[in-house]
């Protein structure tokens, strides 16, 4: 199958590192739907710098090290990333077994049928959703790189990698963050359901921020240095303590600190720490 037509649109901010030629076409206007609710900008509440280091250290006293996934190509962090939505770690990681399988090369992915795709990574659920999804982001890349090479991203900077990135279709700030943080070593906090739901309760972003504008909010929370392992600590404590329905305020480590835990505590005592 032939891939999609290249988008046209302005172009970025001039590098000096890279051939000229493979610049112009990359930065294009947003080509595709947002992944993440809410489009409304939220100003960040006023959040206690110390409590917020306060909160980083509790989380790696409880979990241990709160270390980011081996860092990955960033093009396998957009598939991988694609593939987790809406589904378990296991179950991505079948579909991504089974992608690889299938498609040994991104190229080969690339140039896909639609519908062997989906078959590749159904064990992943909503294969037919994913199936299109994927293909769009990578046809997009090559039209505009010339490969599904993004190796140049190591050397750009975070605001530079982000903007293209956001740029692809169906690509929002969370896979944006993603591949930041855990492709580039950046200091981004991808903002999934748990992140957003304790950040929420913690009272980092206002009720009925979106989790999409959440990113900007969290990044102006949490210090640069934080950001990922924070991101790894919110995530543990959101599927093992502060769940979706009732949270555990009574087993959590942050109890003391927390804005929502005296409406299911009571006035049971918090312990903290
Ligand atoms: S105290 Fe309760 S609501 Fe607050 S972060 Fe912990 S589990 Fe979540």
């Amino acid at each position: 199958m032939s891939a999609a037509k290249a988008t046209p649109g302005p172009p970025g901010k001039r590098h000096h590192a890279r051939p000229a030629a493979r610049r112009p076409a990359r930065f294009v206007a947003r080509a595709g739907g947002r992944e993440g609710e809410g489009a409304a900008a939220a100003a960040p509440p006023s959040v206690d710098a110390a409590i917020v280091r306060q909160v980083h250290r509790r989380l790696a006293r409880r979990f241990g090290p709160l270390d980011p996934p081996v860092r990955r190509d960033p093009v396998e962090e957009l598939v991988l990333t694609v593939l987790s939505q809406n589904t378990s770690d296991v179950n991505r990681d079948r579909a991504f077994a089974g992608l690889r399988e299938w498609f040994p090369t991104w190229d080969a992915l690339a140039d896909a049928d639609e519908a062997d795709v989906a078959e590749a990574i159904r064990p992943g659920g909503l294969s037919r959703t994913k199936a299109p999804r994927l293909l769009a982001i990578l046809r997009e890349i090559r039209d505009r790189d010339g490969s599904l090479d993004l190796a140049w991203m190591r050397e750009e900077s975070d605001d530079e990698v982000g903007a293209y990135l956001e740029s692809l279709p169906g690509v929002g700030p969370k896979t944006a963050a993603c591949v930041l943080a855990f492709s580039l070593g950046r200091p981004a906090l991808p903002v999934d359901t748990h992140v957003h739901r304790v950040a929420g309760r913690l009272g980092w972003i206002p009720p009925g921020t979106g989790a999409s504008p959440a990113h900007e909010v969290l990044r102006r929370v949490v210090p640069p240095r934080l950001r990922v392992s924070m991101h790894v600590g919110l995530i543990r404590l959101g599927r093992e303590v502060c769940k979706p329905g009732r949270p555990r305020c009574e087993d959590c480590p942050l109890n003391d600190l927390c804005p929502t835990a005296p409406i299911y505590l009571g006035g049971k005592k918090r312990s903290g720490g």
